[in-house]
């Protein structure tokens, strides 16, 4: 009897219909593949919120940038991603209380000369869409570097190879994927500091 309360239950929880959740999933901890299965804290956190509504929850892997898109377009309910709230975000999908603080790094190869100060002087690559690209992109008055200083890479691991293979002298990214990326691959290393502090939450289509 407590089997088919518990199969009743489940089907009626997910009499909702679908929670559509935009990432994308080369962000450990946060979203990630492990083998063919994205898991992750923003993963474990879109599974509680889908349970809560009753929902069934169906997580779609794109480009950070295409799923900033798809949550403005209503292509899907919210994005989890290690979302950055911004002011100017703010303006194109609705934002939940924070969940989490995010950092900003510079990851560079071991005994290079970079330093948080003379980053003006160097390439960067930063991932495609990201408040690490939008800030250090922007211009030198407002505390960038300049767009000719900076690459925007479609994610964070083929930034990560481009400065293994000397094609940039740093890259800007937030805390977590950065401490993974330096420990998967021998050679790199932090800088000292925070480059930036954010806050993350979830964004969802405005109104939804
Ligand atoms: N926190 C950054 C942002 O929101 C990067 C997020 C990510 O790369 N998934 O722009």
């Amino acid at each position: 009897i407590a089997l088919v309360m518990v199969l009743a239950l489940s089907a009626c929880a997910k009499s909702n219909g679908t929670l559509t959740m935009a990432t994308e999933a080369t962000f450990p901890p946060y979203e990630y593949y492990d083998g063919e299965v994205i898991v992750g804290i923003d993963v474990e956190i879109a599974v509680a919120l889908a349970d809560k509504l009753g929902m069934e929850l169906v997580i779609d892997d794109m480009e950070f940038d295409s799923a900033l898109m798809a949550v403005q377009e209503g292509r899907s309910d919210m994005v989890l991603a290690g979302l950055t709230y911004t002011e100017e975000r703010d303006l194109v999908m609705d934002f939940t209380d924070s969940y989490a603080k995010g950092i900003q790094v510079v990851i560079v190869k071991e005994g290079s000369d970079v330093t948080m100060d003379n980053l003006g002087d160097m390439m960067i690559g930063t991932q495609l869409g990201t408040t690490g690209y939008i800030y250090a992109s922007d211009t030198v008055e407002n505390g960038g570097y300049g767009e000719d200083h900076v690459i925007a890479y479609d994610n964070g691991i083929t930034a990560v190879q481009a400065l293994m293979n000397d094609q940039i002298d740093a890259v800007i990214i937030d805390n977590a994927p950065a401490q993974a990326f330096v420990e998967a691959n021998p050679g790199l290393t932090l800088l000292d500091g925070e480059w930036a502090l954010e806050n993350y939450a979830i964004g969802f289509t405005k109104g939804n």
